[in-house]
This record gives structure tokens, sequence and C-alpha cells, in this order.
């Protein structure tokens, strides 16, 4: 395992391109959601004082659920939010993707899987995720109560890996009809890895 050059972004070489990673621009609604909810019209405030360009201008006016945005502008927005109201407390993140996928996951969920087990919805996270990002491959290997979440062909921030993605995958496998999931991160290319991985366990 190698030490990771930035906690935010990861290893610079890997993240050089994330213009390019194209992303649902529901993700930036979802992000200009969170401040109103969370920190209110002075949270909103310091967010917008730290944006400029696309980002400012996506924050503000967030696209169209189905209108694509990119990872390159999600990072932007997320780190001025961990700058601004979160006072860069970066296990707030965690809770952060949590409550995106609060947002809705329900939705996906009622579209794709009416009826089925968390391991059943967790088994095709790599449908849901090519709903999201239109880079990279997941594939699950699903059990009844744990299953192992694989990501290859795109590198994602570091703090999406670390702690994001972990409240996601908590959150969606929650809203799936499981009790006290946990998801941590097992490998990822930002610590030298070959891909990156996450480990969800559940009752
Ligand atoms: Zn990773």
């Amino acid at each position: 395992m190698i030490a990771v050059a930035d906690a935010f972004l990861g290893n610079p070489h890997l993240v050089r391109d994330l213009e390019r990673v194209p992303c649902k621009g529901n993700w930036v609604a979802a992000r200009s959601r969170y401040v109103d909810e969370q920190f209110g019209a002075s949270g909103r405030q310091d967010v917008e004082s730290r944006l400029e360009g696309a980002a400012l201008d996506a924050f503000v006016h967030p696209p169209l659920p189905m209108v694509m945005s990119n990872v390159g502008v999600i990072a932007a927005i997320d780190r001025a939010i961990l700058d601004g109201p979160m006072r860069g407390r970066f296990e707030r993140m965690k809770h952060f993707g949590a409550t995106i996928a609060r947002y809705d996951v329900p939705v996906v969920y009622r579209v794709f899987f009416r009826f089925g087990s968390p391991g059943f919805i967790l088994g095709r996270a790599g449908l849901i995720y090519g709903q999201y990002v239109k880079r990279g491959k997941m594939k699950a290997d699903v059990g009844t109560t744990e299953g192992e979440i694989t990501l290859t062909e795109v590198p994602l921030p570091y703090y999406l890996c670390e702690h994001g993605i972990c409240g996601w995958l908590e959150a969606a496998t929650e809203l799936a009809g499981a009790k006290m999931p946990v998801a941590r991160q097992t490998r990822c290319v930002h610590r030298g890895d070959s891909e990156c991985r996450w480990h969800v366990a559940w009752r």
C-alpha cells in the first residue's frame, strides 16, 4: 500500500481528466439540495464564494437530472462544501454520500427492482452505477449478508472512494431492506491497487 498524495483528490496522475468523466446531472442537483438542507442560506453563500466558472454555474443552476455533468464539476463543488460549511471535516463526506443516496436511490429501485432482497439489488450495482457515471465498470459479487463491489477502468477522486461511496453503499443497501449495513473500502487505485473495491456486510 502506498501513501495517498492528496487526501481529497488522491494520486494527481490518476485524476487529471475528471472533466472527461461524465456523470448524471442529478448528482449536481443533489449537492445543491444538500447544502440548502444542511447549512441553509449562509452555507450556500459560503460554497458559492469558493466556486467559479462551470462549477459555480452548475451549483447555482443545477442541470436537469438526465442532462450530463462531469466528475470535475462534482469534485470542485464537493471541495467547496468540504472547505466551507463542512469546516474540513472529512468524516462528514460519508454522511453526505448516504444523504445523496437517500434522495434518489428509492426512485431507481422503484423503476428497476420493485421487489428484491438486499443481495439481489446490491448484485445489480453495476447497472445502478451505469445510471450515474458513464465511464468505468462496476461489478458485484454478492451473497445473502455480504458482498464485494469492484470498480475498474475509472479512477474517481479519493474522497469519493474513501468516504462518499461507502456512505452511498450503506444507504443504498439499507434502502433495499438490509439491517445495519457497514461498507468499507478494501482496495483502491489511489493506494496502488489495480482496482477499487468495497466490502459491504449487513444483517
Ligand atoms: Zn478507490
